[in-house]
Order: C-alpha cells, then sequence, then structure tokens
C-alpha cells in the first residue's frame, strides 16, 4: 500500500500553496514551520496540517501590538493582523511581526510550536 505524503497531503488539499511551498518535485517535508507566502500571506505547516494567514486591514487607534509569536511588544507599523481560517466559518486573528525570520528567530521551535497549537488543535 503507498503511504501518502503530508507533501501529497498539502498538494491535494492546498495545490497553490503547496507548490509555492515546496516548489515542483522536491524533497522538502517541514514537520513545523511558518513560511511566507503570496499576497502578503503565511502559511503555518505543522505535520500534515497547513493554515493559511491572511493579512487584514485594522482600523484600530492602537499603536502598540503584541506579537502573538515572539512575544515582543511592536508599532503599529511593524507589525500585521492576520486571519487563520481554522475551520469551516472560524476564524482566529493573530498579530504577528512583519520581518518573519527575526520573528520565528526570537520565538524559536517553542514559540512556533505554542502558536500552531492555537491555530492547528
Ligand atoms: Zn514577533
Amino acid at each position: 500500500m503507498k503511504s501518502i505524503t503530508e507533501r501529497d497531503l498539502l498538494h491535494e488539499l492546498f495545490p497553490e500553496t503547496a507548490r509555492e511551498l515546496f516548489g515542483e518535485g522536491t524533497t522538502a517535508r517541514p514537520t513545523l514551520g511558518l513560511y511566507p507566502i503570496a499576497d502578503g500571506r503565511l502559511a503555518l505547516v505543522r505535520r500534515e496540517r497547513l493554515v493559511e494567514l491572511e493579512p487584514i486591514e485594522t482600523t484600530t487607534k492602537k499603536n502598540a501590538f503584541h506579537c502573538d509569536l515572539c512575544h515582543v511588544t511592536r508599532s503599529r507599523g511593524e507589525v500585521s493582523v492576520y486571519r487563520a481560517h481554522v475551520a469551516p466559518r472560524t476564524y482566529r486573528y493573530v498579530t504577528l511581526c512583519l520581518g518573519t525570520q527575526h520573528c520565528l528567530g526570537r520565538a524559536g521551535h517553542a514559540g512556533l510550536s505554542g502558536l500552531a497549537d492555537r491555530l492547528l488543535d
């Protein structure tokens, strides 16, 4: 029996996102990661699960924001609010630094795992 890989699954469920993440014909298989994809969106992947984070416009007048990944307080221009479609008719909202790589560096694996727990449970 042919086993189905995470990549096969992603290609089936989210063909466009999987192509952006893995390209065609690569064997990369991230088990936990946050990846910039097209149009300012991010893809949070854990094993066979994937959730897309879509940046949304906010009209808040706040000027201090708490990053939900690295937990640093940022100013308005340094973050984006993202909407994650976690289940049918269910969205969760997270605030993340715009500098994804630096944010990930501060958060580390444990921080990213915590975010995945919130969005991919
Ligand atoms: Zn951050």
